[in-house]
């Protein structure tokens, strides 16, 4: 529990919120301001502020495809867009880790767009990152 985390609140039931899955390590509720009918977070239990802290959260994986089923199958829905923002740059709001699952219908609009560009010196930005999963 991490004092005024908004999540840990609803976690810790200080929050109401509308769950809809819960077990020992996670729990997944609906977005308050949804984009899109079903919107939903999936939120491990324990704090950490971002992905970047994560690395033993292998147990959030199960939870998401079992959620993401569960609305696919509740609103007749194929298309879905899971997302998960980290650090304010990338429109992190809310400083729990979380995952957006976000269900997407005929003829909604949704802006989540990325401007492509073509790559540069691949070859190098490869092994910058390569080198650091060693
Ligand atoms: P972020 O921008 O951090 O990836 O997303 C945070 C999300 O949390 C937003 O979509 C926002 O609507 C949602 N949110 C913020 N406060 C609350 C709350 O008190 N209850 C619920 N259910 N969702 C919240
Ligand atoms: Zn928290």
């Amino acid at each position: 529990m991490s004092e005024d985390c908004v999540f840990c609140k609803i976690i810790e039931g200080q929050i109401p919120s509308n769950k809809v899955y819960e077990d020992e390590n996670v729990v997944a509720f609906l977005d308050a301001n949804p984009v899109s009918k079903g919107h939903t977070l999936v939120v491990p239990k324990a704090h950490v502020d971002t992905v970047f802290d994560a690395e033993s959260m292998e147990y959030m994986w199960k939870p998401i495809v079992k959620v993401a089923n569960a609305i696919r199958e509740a609103f007749d829905v194929e298309d879905m867009n899971i997302n998960q923002n980290n650090g304010s740059l990338a429109g992190q709001e809310v400083d729990h880790l979380h995952f957006h699952l976000t269900p997407r219908y005929d003829g909604s609009e949704i802006d989540i767009s990325y401007n492509r560009s073509e790559p540069e010196n691949a070859d190098e930005v490869a092994e910058q990152i390569r080198s650091k999963t060693a």
